[in-house]
């Protein structure tokens, strides 16, 4: 069963396509810049093997249409493409990032998902309409082929209420709908059920924290399987220091901000999402760079990863609280996966809560699932590589299986 992946962005859009017999990736690639003057498409035929064939295109994209007009016409292409027509096609899934409070699982897209979908808008206003744009174009492209909606925030929808609700006038979550939801729900979803078949017992039994680290990080506190905490909150603002998001920060900030310093409420969004984190201490969000830097004599990047690795440590700290007993620590995504230093600063000190890296194990980069921590750590440490594309394909053949209801 063939199964395509898309994650359309406002101005990009990502797409993997998936043989499920083997979960052999037959495509993968990326529609860039759409609607600037020079648009990028970037697509790799059966990656990793001998006849893996690498297609660039550097033209005008007009909309997210056209772009996937020509995504499916190399897939398709004759004997050229991934697949000889677009009725190999099973299914397609989206991943889409706000589903509020109204979606616990994936669904099979209808009418009345796509206008739930649209009444999120206003939670997630850059991502939700050009999720939307996606789906829109799949469903005229492909009629008749089933598409399934994977949602960010579907995990973390087992959250209880004292954790989910922020100390704010009730009426604001009965109105507004202003309340925790978090998100990179598919990435620890992924890793924790990963990690259940490492641990070798039922993920229902596995209490774990995973800790997603990549442009955009945040870590979640999972009892029995189910997610109970998460650092990301009604927007993925909160928690953890990202490369340009700032994680916590006293809200108190942003009045000061307006009154003192001269700035609107866009002025200090776009801070606060784009200029702040990693980036805003020391001027770069990529933690390779910040390392050269580090080598460099550079005191800010040594600021940057100090701050950055502190705050992880301290959520970990309270997750093991919220927890109690944890069976495993799992680091993931572009950091988690490939950087020792900030595994080992995110856990230094605290093998008074029985995690304890062994320290050649943690030299490791990228590469399959490792365990890192040492012979006498009580509480497992797993670096296990996030695959996104991979878990939305398996719940969107998954969707398709269920037994109608
Ligand atoms: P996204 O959130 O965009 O999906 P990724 O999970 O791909 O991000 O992570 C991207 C980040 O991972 C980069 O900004 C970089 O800081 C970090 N990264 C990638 N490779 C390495 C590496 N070898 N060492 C340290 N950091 C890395």
């Amino acid at each position: 069963m063939k199964i395509l992946v898309i994650n359309s962005g406002s101005s990009s859009i990502k797409f993997q396509l998936l043989d499920m017999e083997g979960e052999t990736v037959l495509a993968s690639g990326l529609v860039e810049r759409i609607g600037e003057p020079t648009g990028l498409l970037k697509c790799v035929l059966w990656p990793g093997s001998v006849d893996e064939v690498v297609v660039k295109q550097q033209e005008s994209i007009a909309d997210h249409r056209s772009g996937m007009l020509e995504v499916v016409r190399l897939l398709t292409d004759g004997a050229n493409g991934a697949v000889r027509s677009r009725e190999e096609i099973r299914a397609i899934g989206h991943r889409v990032v706000h589903g509020g409070e109204d979606f616990h699982e994936p669904i099979v897209i209808d009418d009345k998902v796509v206008s739930a979908i649209e009444n999120n808008i206003a939670l997630a206003p850059l991502h939700n309409p050009a999720n939307l744009d996606g789906i829109q174009v799949l469903r005229e492209l492909f009629p008749g082929v089933t598409q399934v909606a994977v949602f960010d925030t579907a995990f973390h929808q087992s959250i209880p209420d004292r954790a989910f609700i922020y100390a704010l006038p009730y009426e604001m979550y009965e109105k507004y709908r202003i309340r925790r939801y978090g998100f990179h729900g598919t990435s620890h979803q992924y890793v924790a059920r990963e990690c259940a078949v490492l641990l070798g017992k039922p993920l229902q039994e596995c209490n774990l924290i995973t800790i997603h680290l990549g442009n955009g990080c945040s870590m979640t506190a999972i009892e029995n399987g189910r997610s109970i905490d998460t650092t990301l909150g009604m927007t993925p603002l909160e928690g953890l220091v990202m490369g340009t998001r700032s994680g916590d920060i006293d809200p108190a900030i942003h009045a000061f901000l307006h009154r003192n310093c001269g700035m609107d409420i866009e002025a200090i969004d776009h801070v606060l999402n784009k200029e702040s984190g990693l980036k805003g201490i020391c001027s770069m969000n990529d933690m390779r760079d910040i390392h050269a830097e580090i080598a460099a004599g550079n005191d800010r990047a040594r600021l940057a990863l100090d701050v950055q690795t502190y705050r992880n440590r301290k959520y970990i700290g309270a997750y093991m609280a919220v927890l109690g007993r944890v069976d495993a620590l799992v680091f993931t995504a572009g950091i988690g996966e490939n950087d020792p230093v900030v595994r080992a600063r995110s856990v230094a000190g605290l093998a008074c809560l029985g995690i304890e890296l062994d320290q050649e194990k943690n030299k490791k980069r990228g590469g399959p699932a490792t365990l890192i921590s040492s012979s006498n750590s009580r509480v497992q440490v797993w670096i296990i590589p996030t695959n996104e594309e991979l878990a939305i394909a398996r719940e969107t053949a998954s969707v398709l299986n269920k037994p109608l209801q």
